[in-house]
Protein backbone atom coordinates (compact mmCIF):
# COMPACT_ATOMS: atom_id res chain seq x y z
CA UNK A 1 0.00 0.00 0.00
CA UNK A 2 1.31 3.10 -0.98
CA UNK A 3 0.58 6.21 1.41
CA UNK A 4 0.48 9.98 0.27
CA UNK A 5 0.14 12.82 2.06
CA UNK A 6 -0.10 16.16 1.34
CA UNK A 7 3.03 18.63 0.80
CA UNK A 8 3.60 21.57 3.00
CA UNK A 9 6.65 22.65 0.87
CA UNK A 10 6.64 26.20 -0.33
CA UNK A 11 6.61 24.60 -4.20
CA UNK A 12 6.29 22.05 -5.89
CA UNK A 13 2.04 22.50 -4.73
CA UNK A 14 0.33 19.59 -4.61
CA UNK A 15 -1.77 18.97 -7.59
CA UNK A 16 -5.53 18.59 -7.99
CA UNK A 17 -6.51 15.22 -9.32
CA UNK A 18 -8.05 16.83 -12.41
CA UNK A 19 -5.45 18.89 -13.28
CA UNK A 20 -2.77 15.30 -13.17
CA UNK A 21 -5.18 13.67 -15.70
CA UNK A 22 -5.47 16.85 -17.72
CA UNK A 23 -1.66 16.39 -18.01
CA UNK A 24 -2.19 12.93 -19.28
CA UNK A 25 -3.08 12.95 -22.55
CA UNK A 26 -2.23 10.92 -25.72
CA UNK A 27 0.30 12.71 -28.26
CA UNK A 28 -1.09 15.08 -30.81
CA UNK A 29 0.57 16.73 -33.74
CA UNK A 30 1.76 19.83 -32.17
CA UNK A 31 1.54 21.30 -35.80
CA UNK A 32 -1.81 21.00 -36.13
CA UNK A 33 -4.81 23.15 -35.08
CA UNK A 34 -5.44 20.20 -32.40
CA UNK A 35 -2.26 22.43 -30.46
CA UNK A 36 -3.57 25.84 -30.84
CA UNK A 37 -7.13 24.38 -29.23
CA UNK A 38 -5.04 23.42 -25.94
CA UNK A 39 -2.40 27.00 -26.17
CA UNK A 40 -5.17 28.79 -26.67
CA UNK A 41 -7.10 28.59 -23.17
CA UNK A 42 -3.98 28.17 -21.57
CA UNK A 43 -3.00 31.92 -22.37
CA UNK A 44 -6.25 33.44 -22.46
CA UNK A 45 -6.35 31.81 -18.29
CA UNK A 46 -2.84 33.39 -17.88
CA UNK A 47 -3.53 36.53 -18.83
CA UNK A 48 -6.39 36.67 -16.28
CA UNK A 49 -4.28 35.19 -13.75
CA UNK A 50 -1.67 38.23 -14.10
CA UNK A 51 -4.25 40.57 -14.32
CA UNK A 52 -2.10 41.73 -17.94
CA UNK A 53 -3.80 44.69 -20.05
CA UNK A 54 -2.09 44.93 -23.53
CA UNK A 55 1.17 42.51 -23.81
CA UNK A 56 1.71 38.72 -24.51
CA UNK A 57 2.04 35.28 -22.33
CA UNK A 58 5.32 33.44 -23.31
CA UNK A 59 5.15 29.97 -22.14
CA UNK A 60 8.53 28.10 -22.24
CA UNK A 61 9.43 24.31 -21.37
CA UNK A 62 11.74 25.52 -18.25
CA UNK A 63 10.91 26.35 -14.87
CA UNK A 64 10.68 29.87 -13.18
CA UNK A 65 14.49 30.42 -13.11
CA UNK A 66 14.36 30.08 -16.87
CA UNK A 67 11.84 32.26 -16.98
CA UNK A 68 14.10 34.80 -15.36
CA UNK A 69 16.58 33.94 -17.55
CA UNK A 70 14.18 34.77 -21.06
CA UNK A 71 13.21 37.93 -18.73
CA UNK A 72 17.24 39.62 -18.77
CA UNK A 73 17.87 37.90 -22.65
CA UNK A 74 15.75 38.96 -24.21
CA UNK A 75 15.38 43.02 -22.86
CA UNK A 76 19.08 43.97 -21.97
CA UNK A 77 22.48 44.36 -23.27
CA UNK A 78 25.93 43.22 -21.56
CA UNK A 79 26.78 46.26 -19.52
CA UNK A 80 23.16 47.17 -18.59
CA UNK A 81 22.95 48.49 -14.96
CA UNK A 82 19.98 47.32 -13.16
CA UNK A 83 18.67 47.95 -9.76
CA UNK A 84 17.78 44.91 -7.24
CA UNK A 85 17.17 44.62 -3.81
CA UNK A 86 18.92 41.53 -1.90
CA UNK A 87 16.74 40.15 1.29
CA UNK A 88 16.74 36.25 0.68
CA UNK A 89 18.22 33.08 -1.54
CA UNK A 90 15.73 34.20 -4.32
CA UNK A 91 16.33 37.87 -4.86
CA UNK A 92 20.11 36.63 -4.36
CA UNK A 93 20.22 34.11 -7.21
CA UNK A 94 18.22 36.94 -9.70
CA UNK A 95 21.33 39.07 -8.94
CA UNK A 96 23.73 36.10 -9.74
CA UNK A 97 21.97 35.35 -13.01
CA UNK A 98 22.13 38.90 -13.82
CA UNK A 99 26.20 39.26 -12.79
CA UNK A 100 26.80 35.74 -14.82
CA UNK A 101 25.02 37.66 -18.16
CA UNK A 102 27.52 40.16 -17.39
CA UNK A 103 24.94 43.03 -16.42
CA UNK A 104 25.72 45.30 -13.74
CA UNK A 105 23.90 45.00 -11.05
CA UNK A 106 23.13 48.14 -8.62
CA UNK A 107 22.38 45.90 -5.27
CA UNK A 108 20.52 47.27 -2.30
CA UNK A 109 21.65 44.89 0.59
CA UNK A 110 18.45 44.58 2.56
CA UNK A 111 18.50 42.42 6.09
CA UNK A 112 16.46 39.15 5.50
CA UNK A 113 12.93 39.64 6.57
CA UNK A 114 12.31 42.54 5.13
CA UNK A 115 11.09 43.30 1.80
CA UNK A 116 12.10 45.42 -1.00
CA UNK A 117 12.46 49.51 0.30
CA UNK A 118 10.61 51.71 -1.34
CA UNK A 119 12.89 54.92 -0.05
CA UNK A 120 16.11 53.14 -1.18
CA UNK A 121 14.46 52.11 -4.71
CA UNK A 122 13.52 55.46 -5.24
CA UNK A 123 16.70 57.69 -3.82
CA UNK A 124 19.03 55.55 -6.24
CA UNK A 125 16.47 55.86 -9.16
CA UNK A 126 16.49 59.97 -8.63
CA UNK A 127 20.22 59.65 -7.67
CA UNK A 128 20.46 58.20 -12.06
CA UNK A 129 19.81 61.20 -13.67
CA UNK A 130 21.59 59.67 -16.66
CA UNK A 131 18.93 57.00 -16.99
CA UNK A 132 21.73 53.86 -16.81
CA UNK A 133 19.91 51.92 -14.94
CA UNK A 134 18.28 49.91 -17.73
CA UNK A 135 15.72 47.64 -15.10
CA UNK A 136 14.82 47.19 -11.46
CA UNK A 137 14.37 43.83 -10.23
CA UNK A 138 12.02 43.06 -7.84
CA UNK A 139 10.98 39.18 -6.01
CA UNK A 140 7.40 39.74 -4.94
CA UNK A 141 7.18 37.13 -2.64
CA UNK A 142 10.81 36.02 -1.31
CA UNK A 143 9.94 32.38 -0.90
CA UNK A 144 13.24 32.38 1.31
CA UNK A 145 12.09 34.05 4.15
CA UNK A 146 8.22 34.48 3.65
CA UNK A 147 8.33 38.00 2.48
CA UNK A 148 6.02 39.87 0.94
CA UNK A 149 7.11 43.13 -0.74
CA UNK A 150 5.02 45.77 -2.23
CA UNK A 151 4.85 45.70 -5.90
CA UNK A 152 2.81 48.47 -6.89
CA UNK A 153 4.41 50.60 -4.16
CA UNK A 154 8.02 50.33 -6.20
CA UNK A 155 5.99 51.38 -9.23
CA UNK A 156 5.25 54.70 -7.58
CA UNK A 157 9.03 54.80 -5.91
CA UNK A 158 10.34 54.23 -9.94
CA UNK A 159 8.50 58.04 -10.81
CA UNK A 160 8.95 58.57 -14.32
CA UNK A 161 12.33 56.71 -15.04
CA UNK A 162 12.24 54.75 -17.46
CA UNK A 163 13.45 51.49 -16.29
CA UNK A 164 11.74 48.34 -16.99
CA UNK A 165 10.20 46.58 -14.14
CA UNK A 166 10.52 42.89 -13.60
CA UNK A 167 8.88 40.47 -11.20
CA UNK A 168 9.70 37.51 -9.73
CA UNK A 169 6.19 36.11 -9.06
CA UNK A 170 6.96 32.60 -9.10
CA UNK A 171 5.53 31.82 -5.36
CA UNK A 172 2.57 34.84 -5.57
CA UNK A 173 1.27 34.77 -8.85
CA UNK A 174 -2.11 32.75 -9.12
CA UNK A 175 -2.12 32.66 -4.98
CA UNK A 176 -2.16 36.43 -4.15
CA UNK A 177 -3.32 39.05 -5.99
CA UNK A 178 -0.78 39.95 -8.54
CA UNK A 179 -1.91 43.17 -11.17
CA UNK A 180 0.34 43.61 -14.16
CA UNK A 181 -1.39 46.04 -15.60
CA UNK A 182 -2.45 48.00 -12.75
CA UNK A 183 1.06 47.72 -11.36
CA UNK A 184 3.10 48.34 -14.38
CA UNK A 185 5.00 45.89 -14.44
CA UNK A 186 6.54 45.18 -18.02
CA UNK A 187 7.75 41.49 -17.02
CA UNK A 188 6.26 39.29 -14.80
CA UNK A 189 7.93 35.74 -14.16
CA UNK A 190 5.57 32.64 -12.93
CA UNK A 191 6.19 28.65 -12.82
CA UNK A 192 4.19 25.82 -13.40
CA UNK A 193 4.58 24.12 -9.79
CA UNK A 194 3.41 26.84 -7.53
CA UNK A 195 0.27 28.71 -7.48
CA UNK A 196 -0.73 27.16 -10.81
CA UNK A 197 -0.25 23.30 -9.33
CA UNK A 198 0.77 21.81 -11.97
CA UNK A 199 4.59 19.74 -11.76
CA UNK A 200 7.57 21.58 -12.72
CA UNK A 201 8.23 21.92 -16.47
CA UNK A 202 7.16 25.57 -17.70
CA UNK A 203 7.69 29.30 -17.14
CA UNK A 204 4.93 31.51 -17.58
CA UNK A 205 5.08 34.96 -18.13
CA UNK A 206 3.30 38.30 -19.24
CA UNK A 207 5.24 40.88 -20.95
CA UNK A 208 4.49 44.30 -21.61
CA UNK A 209 4.37 46.19 -25.25
CA UNK A 210 7.47 48.07 -23.34
CA UNK A 211 9.23 44.96 -22.91
CA UNK A 212 8.93 43.67 -26.02
CA UNK A 213 10.03 47.30 -27.83
CA UNK A 214 12.85 46.29 -25.62
CA UNK A 215 13.95 43.52 -27.76
CA UNK A 216 14.68 45.10 -30.74
CA UNK A 217 18.01 46.81 -28.98
CA UNK A 218 19.25 44.34 -26.76
CA UNK A 219 21.79 42.49 -27.09
CA UNK A 220 22.76 39.80 -25.01
CA UNK A 221 22.39 36.17 -26.37
CA UNK A 222 19.38 33.95 -26.65
CA UNK A 223 18.01 31.43 -28.64
CA UNK A 224 15.84 28.79 -26.72
CA UNK A 225 13.89 31.50 -24.89
CA UNK A 226 13.78 34.07 -27.73
CA UNK A 227 10.75 35.98 -27.47
CA UNK A 228 10.52 36.78 -31.29
CA UNK A 229 10.82 33.30 -32.30
CA UNK A 230 7.82 32.23 -29.72
CA UNK A 231 5.83 35.33 -30.58
CA UNK A 232 6.23 34.52 -34.67
CA UNK A 233 4.95 30.82 -33.81
CA UNK A 234 2.34 31.80 -31.56
CA UNK A 235 0.71 33.94 -34.16
CA UNK A 236 0.63 30.99 -36.37
CA UNK A 237 -1.08 28.70 -33.81
CA UNK A 238 1.93 26.90 -32.77
CA UNK A 239 5.62 26.66 -30.89
CA UNK A 240 9.00 27.49 -32.49
CA UNK A 241 10.01 23.74 -31.28
CA UNK A 242 7.74 21.19 -29.69
CA UNK A 243 5.81 22.06 -26.65
CA UNK A 244 5.23 20.02 -23.71
CA UNK A 245 1.30 19.12 -24.86
CA UNK A 246 1.05 18.00 -21.34
CA UNK A 247 1.70 20.04 -19.59
CA UNK A 248 0.17 23.13 -21.37
CA UNK A 249 -3.37 21.20 -21.47
CA UNK A 250 -2.49 20.71 -17.66
CA UNK A 251 -2.02 24.76 -17.37
CA UNK A 252 -5.80 25.27 -19.33
CA UNK A 253 -7.04 23.21 -16.60
CA UNK A 254 -5.95 24.66 -14.08
CA UNK A 255 -6.28 28.22 -14.80
CA UNK A 256 -10.01 27.37 -15.10
CA UNK A 257 -9.89 25.29 -12.06
CA UNK A 258 -8.81 29.12 -10.46
CA UNK A 259 -11.59 30.86 -12.45
CA UNK A 260 -14.14 28.72 -11.32
CA UNK A 261 -13.31 29.16 -7.69
CA UNK A 262 -12.52 33.03 -8.59
CA UNK A 263 -9.53 34.54 -8.40
CA UNK A 264 -10.71 36.83 -4.98
CA UNK A 265 -12.28 33.15 -3.67
CA UNK A 266 -8.28 31.52 -3.76
CA UNK A 267 -6.89 34.69 -2.33
CA UNK A 268 -8.96 34.79 0.35
CA UNK A 269 -8.91 31.06 0.87
CA UNK A 270 -4.52 31.60 0.74
CA UNK A 271 -5.13 34.14 3.33
CA UNK A 272 -7.35 32.45 5.79
CA UNK A 273 -5.19 29.35 5.94
CA UNK A 274 -1.98 31.38 5.91
CA UNK A 275 -3.64 33.57 9.16
CA UNK A 276 -4.64 30.04 10.56
CA UNK A 277 -0.52 29.03 10.41
CA UNK A 278 0.66 32.48 11.74
CA UNK A 279 -2.20 31.81 14.40
CA UNK A 280 -0.33 28.46 15.21
CA UNK A 281 2.85 29.89 15.74
CA UNK A 282 2.19 32.35 17.71
CA UNK A 283 0.84 29.45 20.54
CA UNK A 284 4.35 27.82 20.01
CA UNK A 285 5.53 31.10 21.00
CA UNK A 286 7.60 31.35 17.91
CA UNK A 287 7.55 33.82 15.27
CA UNK A 288 7.45 34.06 11.45
CA UNK A 289 10.90 35.10 9.33
CA UNK A 290 9.05 38.44 8.09
CA UNK A 291 10.17 41.14 10.52
CA UNK A 292 6.63 42.73 10.35
CA UNK A 293 2.48 41.68 9.42
CA UNK A 294 2.55 43.69 6.23
CA UNK A 295 5.06 41.80 4.90
CA UNK A 296 3.86 38.03 6.13
CA UNK A 297 3.62 36.25 2.92
CA UNK A 298 0.10 33.92 2.26
CA UNK A 299 1.72 31.19 0.57
CA UNK A 300 4.98 30.09 3.23
CA UNK A 301 5.85 31.06 6.56
CA UNK A 302 9.60 30.81 7.25
CA UNK A 303 8.96 29.64 11.29
CA UNK A 304 11.70 31.04 13.48
CA UNK A 305 12.94 28.23 15.69
CA UNK A 306 13.68 28.45 19.55
CA UNK A 307 17.28 29.40 20.25
CA UNK A 308 19.47 25.66 20.58
CA UNK A 309 16.58 24.44 18.31
CA UNK A 310 17.50 23.06 14.07
CA UNK A 311 14.74 23.60 11.86
CA UNK A 312 16.46 21.35 10.03
CA UNK A 313 16.18 18.75 12.13
CA UNK A 314 12.48 19.32 12.07
CA UNK A 315 11.98 18.57 8.52
CA UNK A 316 14.49 15.33 8.20
CA UNK A 317 12.10 14.32 10.91
CA UNK A 318 8.81 14.76 9.74
CA UNK A 319 9.87 13.21 6.26
CA UNK A 320 11.64 9.97 7.59
CA UNK A 321 8.90 9.09 10.64
CA UNK A 322 5.48 10.87 9.28
CA UNK A 323 6.03 11.18 5.31
CA UNK A 324 5.50 15.04 5.36
CA UNK A 325 7.89 17.42 3.80
CA UNK A 326 8.36 20.85 5.32
CA UNK A 327 10.81 23.02 3.91
CA UNK A 328 14.74 23.69 5.05
CA UNK A 329 15.94 27.36 6.16
CA UNK A 330 17.84 28.38 3.33
CA UNK A 331 20.94 30.50 3.01
CA UNK A 332 21.66 32.61 6.39
CA UNK A 333 18.67 31.48 7.40
CA UNK A 334 19.53 27.65 7.44
CA UNK A 335 18.66 25.73 10.75
CA UNK A 336 17.37 29.00 11.83
CA UNK A 337 14.15 28.29 10.89
CA UNK A 338 11.89 25.92 8.94
CA UNK A 339 9.23 26.52 6.16
CA UNK A 340 5.51 25.95 5.70
CA UNK A 341 4.22 25.97 2.64
CA UNK A 342 0.66 27.11 2.24
CA UNK A 343 0.00 27.36 -1.23
CA UNK A 344 -1.52 25.97 -4.39
CA UNK A 345 -4.30 23.43 -3.91
CA UNK A 346 -4.76 23.25 -0.02
CA UNK A 347 -7.83 23.46 2.33
CA UNK A 348 -7.96 24.19 6.06
CA UNK A 349 -8.22 20.49 6.79
CA UNK A 350 -5.41 19.72 5.03
CA UNK A 351 -3.13 22.75 6.92
CA UNK A 352 -4.66 21.41 10.21
CA UNK A 353 -2.75 18.05 9.22
CA UNK A 354 0.36 19.57 8.35
CA UNK A 355 0.47 22.14 11.78
CA UNK A 356 -0.09 18.85 13.96
CA UNK A 357 2.41 16.88 12.07
CA UNK A 358 4.84 19.86 12.98
CA UNK A 359 3.69 19.93 16.80
CA UNK A 360 4.43 16.05 16.68
CA UNK A 361 8.17 16.52 15.60
CA UNK A 362 8.65 19.58 17.69
CA UNK A 363 7.41 17.27 21.12
CA UNK A 364 9.37 14.29 19.46
CA UNK A 365 12.63 17.00 19.16
CA UNK A 366 12.20 18.13 22.90
CA UNK A 367 11.06 21.15 22.11
CA UNK A 368 9.28 23.49 23.80
CA UNK A 369 5.86 23.66 23.18
CA UNK A 370 2.52 21.99 23.91
CA UNK A 371 1.06 19.04 21.36
CA UNK A 372 -1.92 20.52 19.99
CA UNK A 373 -1.41 24.43 21.12
CA UNK A 374 -0.96 25.24 17.63
CA UNK A 375 -3.44 23.47 16.25
CA UNK A 376 -6.69 24.48 18.29
CA UNK A 377 -5.35 28.19 17.68
CA UNK A 378 -5.55 27.28 13.68
CA UNK A 379 -9.37 25.58 14.24
CA UNK A 380 -10.38 28.34 16.58
CA UNK A 381 -9.38 30.61 13.27
CA UNK A 382 -10.99 28.21 10.88
CA UNK A 383 -14.01 28.15 12.96
CA UNK A 384 -14.53 31.82 13.71
CA UNK A 385 -12.03 34.08 13.34
CA UNK A 386 -12.21 33.77 9.70
CA UNK A 387 -16.20 34.31 9.15
CA UNK A 388 -16.07 36.79 11.52
CA UNK A 389 -12.93 38.49 9.15
CA UNK A 390 -15.23 37.84 6.67
CA UNK A 391 -18.08 39.67 7.72
CA UNK A 392 -15.57 43.18 8.70
CA UNK A 393 -15.01 42.66 4.72
CA UNK A 394 -18.29 42.51 3.77
C1 LIG B 1 10.54 28.63 -6.70
C2 LIG B 1 11.03 30.01 -6.93
C3 LIG B 1 11.91 30.32 -7.98
C4 LIG B 1 12.61 29.29 -8.80
O1 LIG B 1 11.79 28.65 -9.62
P1 LIG B 1 12.23 27.26 -10.28
O2 LIG B 1 10.94 26.90 -10.93
O3 LIG B 1 12.65 26.35 -9.19
O4 LIG B 1 13.29 27.55 -11.25
C5 LIG B 1 12.22 31.65 -8.20
N1 LIG B 1 11.74 32.61 -7.42
C6 LIG B 1 10.92 32.36 -6.39
C7 LIG B 1 10.42 33.49 -5.56
C8 LIG B 1 10.54 31.06 -6.12
O5 LIG B 1 9.73 30.80 -5.09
Amino acid sequence: MSFQNPVFIPGPTNIPESVRKACDMPTIDHRSPAFARVFKPAVAGVKKVLGMGEGEVIILPSTGTGGWEAAISNTLSPGDTVLAARFGMFSHRWIDMCQRHGLNVEIIETPWGQGAPLDKIAAALKADKGHKIKAVLATHNETATGVRSDIGGIRVAMGDHPALFFVDGVSSIGSMPFDMAAWGVDIAVAGSQKGFMLPAGLAILGISPKAIAAMETAKLPRTFFDFKDMLKSYAAGGFPYTPPVGLINGLAHAVQLLEDEGLEAVYARHHRIAEGVRRAIAAWGMVPCAASPELYSDTVTAVVVPAGCNGTDLVQLSASKYGVAFGVGLGEVAGKVFRIGHLGSLTDVMMLSGLATAEMCMADLGWPITLGSGVAAAQDYYRNGAKEAAKAAA
